[in-house]
């Protein structure tokens, strides 16, 4: 059995669990996770007699080679998805239907009340979301890879830092790197930012140069087979201003210590306190603004959030970032951000770059 049709398998069961005859995945990312098709504007269907996956004509020689043997309906060209759901479903006779609450959008969802007069439909939410937070064997070898194009990326790049780069020639030589290592790109836009632009968490790289201040902060990740890897480190280019040192090494001890917390069990809240913790007795508490991370796979931004107001548990097999930072606006930040893998007894770090100050010292080309 495939790990797509596993999954399906344990989708199944919470639909039955939920009382209900079938599922109806609109979320695209949510529709690749269960089928392994990496295409668009597809519906699945997960029903107790069995799944169909709906789509139309420029994929289906892409869905034979990608999900072999699943059932699937290529509507006509011109023929509007959510049309060919509505038939589909009537012909399935279902007794009962699950829509997924986070995606539908109302509009779908009043058609589908208005067609399927049969049906009872009710409302699932972050059904197969759940099942994404754990990953399996194939899925961690993916993140693995993903983590390692963006490592050696990084590597590269900073061996090359020079004075007058600017962040905008950092983003996109992380971009054409990851490529040719044989990435899909970044996986999400990447953080480039020099000196007090790095204030900014999300910060669009721009014009500044690397030589214009002591610091430049870098937040990047590579997207390969699917999966995304999401790491921060803080390069320093000249002599590091004292203020700096603190700040870093503030960071860098909360980090260390939400990790150490880290195994099955303990709650996402716990750890994030602990890491908050350590940000307060330093003096800076207000300046660490953000959730402490969060987990990553298909999406880069996925459950489960490490963050105050979240009450569950970490579990082996989820993959999660963990990235304090604290920020003065006109002066910078500090933020680093490590991929990490639950285990069974603890975790494991996915990233090996160093972490420490000395370690992200560096020596800019004259060119
Ligand atoms: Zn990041
Ligand atoms: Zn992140």
């Amino acid at each position: 059995m495939s790990d797509f049709e596993k999954r399906r398998g344990r989708l199944r069961r919470l639909v039955r669990q939920a009382g209900a005859d079938a599922l109806l995945v609109t979320n695209f990312t949510n529709v690749t996770y269960l089928t392994g098709f990496t295409g668009d504007d597809s519906y699945l269907l997960v029903a107790q007699e069995g799944d169909l996956l709906l789509s139309d004509p420029r994929y289906e020689e892409q869905i034979g080679e990608e999900c072999p043997g699943l059932p699937t309906f290529i509507r006509k060209p011109g023929d509007v998805l959510l049309d060919v759901a509505c038939q589909e479903l009537n012909k399935a006779q279902l007794a009962s239907l699950l829509i997924e609450g986070d995606s539908m959008t109302v509009a779908a969802y009043e058609k589908l009340r208005s067609e399927l007069t049969a049906t009872q439909l009710g409302t699932s939410r972050g059904q197969v979301e759940l099942l994404r937070t754990i990953k399996d064997k194939d899925e961690i070898a993916l993140l693995r890879r993903a983590v390692e194009i963006a490592q050696r990326v990084f590597i590269s790049i900073r061996a090359q830092l020079s004075a007058h780069q600017t962040e905008r020639e950092i983003a996109n030589e992380l971009e054409r790197q990851i490529r040719s290592l044989g990435g899909a790109g970044c996986s999400f836009n990447p953080i480039v930012a020099v000196g007090p632009r790095a204030a900014l968490p999300h910060a669009t790289p721009g014009a500044s140069e690397v030589g214009q201040s002591p610091f430049v902060l870098i937040d990047w990740g590579a997207l390969a087979g699917g999966y995304r890897s999401d790491l921060t480190r803080v390069l320093l280019t000249s002599k590091i201003p004292a203020k700096f040192a603190k700040v870093y090494r503030t960071v860098l001890a909360a980090q260390t210590a939400a990790i150490h917390a880290m195994k099955p069990g303990v709650m996402v809240s716990e750890i994030d306190r602990i890491a908050r913790a350590v940000v307060a007795d330093a003096g800076m508490g207000k300046r660490f603004n953000h959730g402490l991370g969060h987990g990553i796979g298909l999406d880069i931004h996925e459950a489960p959030r490490l963050g105050k107001n979240q009450d569950r548990p970490l579990e082996a097999g989820m993959v999660v970032t963990v990235e304090p930072g604290v920020y003065f606006p006109g002066w910078g930040g500090v933020r680093i951000e490590d991929d990490i893998l639950i285990t069974r007894d603890g975790c494991e770090l996915l990233s090996s770059l160093p972490r420490t100050m000395d370690e992200n010292c560096v020596e800019l080309l004259r060119h």
